[in-house]
């Protein structure tokens, strides 16, 4: 296993020395982002009739199939719903009028068996007429993705090929993969899809060269998408839905408000009767205030929402723990001789950083001391990010290091372990922790209600205030192991939170 020689010690440390300097050049998610703090909830959004949900039914077919499965932890949200049109909860996706040939793609492809709380709340929702705008929160996991695919793939007229349905997402990765389960999905429907992303090396074509879109569905990022209207290759005449994942972030100051609003503008110009359906775990109050206001001012039409409390968005599924390391060196000793000694044996692991100084020398440190690790951050080449994202889809490498690239909506289910090698901060303020971040990064494990641990390692005060800070926000505490050298703290961990 592990060959720790003198020389690669030395050559690690004088890594982290080398790391320490702060990185000023930086990409969304290879740092975290601010959210901004200001604005409250508008008047508008306390006048409409709240419906608490928490009496659902929930899933108990899964808790057979996996015992490390549990039931998304979605069970207190609650439901602001506008207007006369009363909305019954789906206990099964027929009741939802859906087409046979989606029926048979949730069922065969997916192997789903019903609806999860947020789908059997916000189907109904999006998919009765008059088609109501969405804004929809619900804990990382608990199966957003599938409410906006089958809204998407619902809305579409097959007869007509132009693009009907546009979602868009923060990343790159997350765009192919939402593309995966609407291909999965919508298998049997004939629906065709494209996805607007920036082209790798080896497949470019300047956008001019290109054909106009006539895929019915198109899934991408913000600038190919820009790119694409500007070039009036992307047409939104006959947009009928429009979607935001991890809407928060898609239209924060810190995030891609720009790009996004003028992508709404453009629908709007030709379709202000477009139906919008923003998802996300986190939706801060002042980035909510901001979507309900946008999606108010540009658009025709009432909106539902669907939101959680800030302190029951944590996954109960998910154990949280801290680690106390004297140093940088002992943070890298922790994760060698503890969690990855451990690990193997429980699932796949992500390990976060904030910069991509130190994924570099994480990944240089561990691969010194031989263990196989993947990394990936926003400088590498379109290609290289995408084949090692498949490799650790396709469970070919069991650990990988990632910025904040991959901290939002990547979905791995083996993955049961994060490691929090650097805690997210606040790229303008970072004495103060990104606890939206945080709760992405979390989200990573436990997905679907599966169980999984988080082990933040902290060294310094500042570290230790920061995670007094997180706790504070989500009015949780997380567990100290107690020490960073002990084998059997690291088992125990393991074995409370049900992964060994
Ligand atoms: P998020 O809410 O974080 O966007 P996803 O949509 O990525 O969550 O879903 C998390 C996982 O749960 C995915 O692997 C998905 O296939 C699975 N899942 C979603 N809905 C169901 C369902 N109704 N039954 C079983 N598994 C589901
Ligand atoms: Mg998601």
């Amino acid at each position: 296993m592990a060959d720790t020689t003198a020389a690669a010690t030395s050559s690690v440390a004088k890594a982290v020395a080398e790391a320490q300097p702060q990185e000023t050049k930086r990409s969304w998610g290879d740092e975290a982002g601010a959210e901004p703090d200001h604005a409250a909830l508008t008047s508008d959004d306390k006048s409409v009739s709240a419906l608490n949900l928490e009496s659902l039914a929930i899933d108990e077919t899964k808790k057979k199939a996996n015992n490390f499965l549990d039931d998304p932890d979605d069970s207190n949200i609650k439901s602001v719903t506008v207007g006369d049109t009363m909305y019954t909860s789906a206990k099964t996706f027929e009741e939802l009028n859906l087409s046979p040939d989606l029926l048979k793609g949730l069922y065969v492809e997916m192997k789903f068996e019903r609806p999860s709380k947020i789908q059997a709340h916000s189907l109904p929702m999006i998919l009765t007429p008059p088609y109501k705008h969405l804004i929809a929160q619900a804990q990382n996991g608990s199966g957003k993705t599938t409410c906006f695919i089958l809204g998407m793939l619902s809305r579409v007229d097959p007869k007509l090929g132009a693009p009907q349905a546009l979602c868009i997402c923060p990343t790159r990765e997350l765009a192919i993969q939402n593309m995966e389960v609407l291909k999965k999905m919508g298998k049997y429907t004939g629906i065709t899809s494209e996805c607007a992303i920036p082209m790798d090396s080896t497949n470019y074509i300047p956008v001019s060269q290109r054909a106009p879109v006539s895929a019915q569905v198109v899934i991408g990022t913000p600038g190919t998408i820009n790119k694409w209207v500007t070039a009036k290759k992307l047409s939104m005449s006959y947009l009928k839905i429009l979607v935001f994942d991890e809407a928060d972030h898609m239209l924060a100051e810190s995030g891609f408000k720009d790009d996004s609003l003028r992508i709404m503008k453009a629908i709007n110009r030709s379709n202000p009767d477009c139906q919008v359906l923003l998802f996300s775990a986190t939706f801060d109050d002042a980035v909510r205030a901001f979507v309900s206001k946008i999606v108010r001012d540009l658009f025709r039409g009432d909106y539902n929402q669907m939101f959680v409390n800030k302190e029951e968005l944590s996954l109960e599924s998910v154990k949280q723990y801290k680690v106390r390391c004297p140093d940088e060196l002992a943070k890298i000793m922790v994760i060698k001789d503890r969690i990855l000694e451990l690990a193997n044996k429980v699932g796949q692991t992500i390990i976060f950083v904030r910069t991509r100084n130190s994924a570099s020398m994480l990944h240089k440190a561990l691969t010194e001391y031989g263990y196989e690790v993947t990394t990936i951050q926003g400088a590498l080449k379109q290609e290289d990010r995408d084949k090692i994202v498949k490799e650790f889809k396709d469970g070919l490498t069991q650990v990988l290091v990632s910025t904040d690239l991959l901290a939002r909506g990547f979905d791995q289910s083996l993955v049961n372990l994060v490691v929090n090698f650097d805690l997210p901060v606040k790229h303008d303020l970072p004495s103060e922790p990104d606890c939206e971040v945080y709760l992405h990064r979390v989200g990573r494990a436990g997905r679907f209600g599966r169980k999984g641990a988080v082990f933040n390692l902290l060294c310094r005060d500042r570290d230790d205030m920061i995670m007094a800070k997180i706790e504070k926000h989500f009015n949780m505490e997380v567990t100290q192991v107690l020490s960073w050298t002990s084998d059997e703290d690291f088992v125990a961990a393991l074995k409370k939170a049900g992964l060994l």
